[in-house]
C-alpha cells in the first residue's frame, strides 16, 4: 500500500445493513499473483454497508442458499481489496476462538450501486447465522466469477475499477 493510503488498526466497527460506506474514502485493490501492486481510487459508485456485524447489535438471520456461500467463497479468493495492516477480529465469536479478517469485498449491485463487506461476512454466514439483505445474495450470485478469477494485473477483479486509478508498482 502506499505510504498516504491510511488503514486504521482498529477495524472493529458496526454499520446497518444498505448504509452508506464512508469508513475508507478510496477503494483499493491488490493484486494476489504479486501482492504488491495496487491500485486505489475514490469511487464514483455509491457503497452500501452488508455484514457489519458486532456483538450486542441485533442482526438478520436466516438460512441462505448453499451456491451464495460457495459463490462468496470464491468471489474472496479471486478479490484481494482494502487489505490493510490492522485485522478485524471476529467479534461474536469467544476470544480465544475468533477468527481474523483482513480487508473488504466488493460486489457490484445495481448501476451506480456496490456493496460493501468485511472479509468475515463469509464467517458471520457460516458460523452465526447471519443472512444478509437478498439485494446482496442476488448481486453476488450475479457475479462473473470466471471473469473475476481470469483477471491480471493491470485488470483487477472488480469491473468498476477505473483505467485511470492510481497504480502502484513496486
Ligand atoms: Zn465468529
Amino acid at each position: 500500500m502506499s505510504s498516504t493510503k491510511k488503514c486504521s488498526d482498529d477495524v472493529r466497527v458496526f454499520y446497518e445493513d444498505l448504509s452508506e460506506y464512508d469508513y475508507q474514502d478510496e477503494d483499493a485493490f491488490t493484486d494476489r499473483e504479486s501482492g504488491f501492486y495496487a491500485l486505489w481510487y475514490r469511487p464514483a459508485y455509491t457503497r452500501l454497508n452488508v455484514g457489519w456485524l458486532e456483538a450486542g447489535k441485533p442482526y438478520a438471520t436466516g438460512t441462505v442458499p448453499t451456491a451464495f456461500v460457495e459463490k462468496l467463497k470464491a468471489v474472496q479468493e479471486a478479490q484481494w481489496m482494502n487489505v490493510c495492516l490492522g485485522v478485524h477480529e471476529c467479534d461474536l465469536c469467544p476470544e480465544d476462538e475468533a477468527p481474523e479478517g483482513n480487508g473488504e469485498v466488493r460486489i457490484p449491485g445495481e448501476p451506480g450501486v456496490a456493496y460493501a463487506a468485511p472479509f468475515l461476512i463469509t464467517h458471520y454466514v457460516t458460523d452465526h447465522g447471519y443472512r444478509p439483505p437478498q439485494v446482496f445474495i442476488d448481486a453476488v450470485l450475479a457475479v462473473d466469477l470466471d471473469a473475476w478469477a481470469s483477471a491480471r494485473w493491470p485488470d483487477v477483479p472488480f469491473p468498476w475499477a477505473p483505467a485511470d486509478a492510481e497504480r502502484m508498482l513496486e
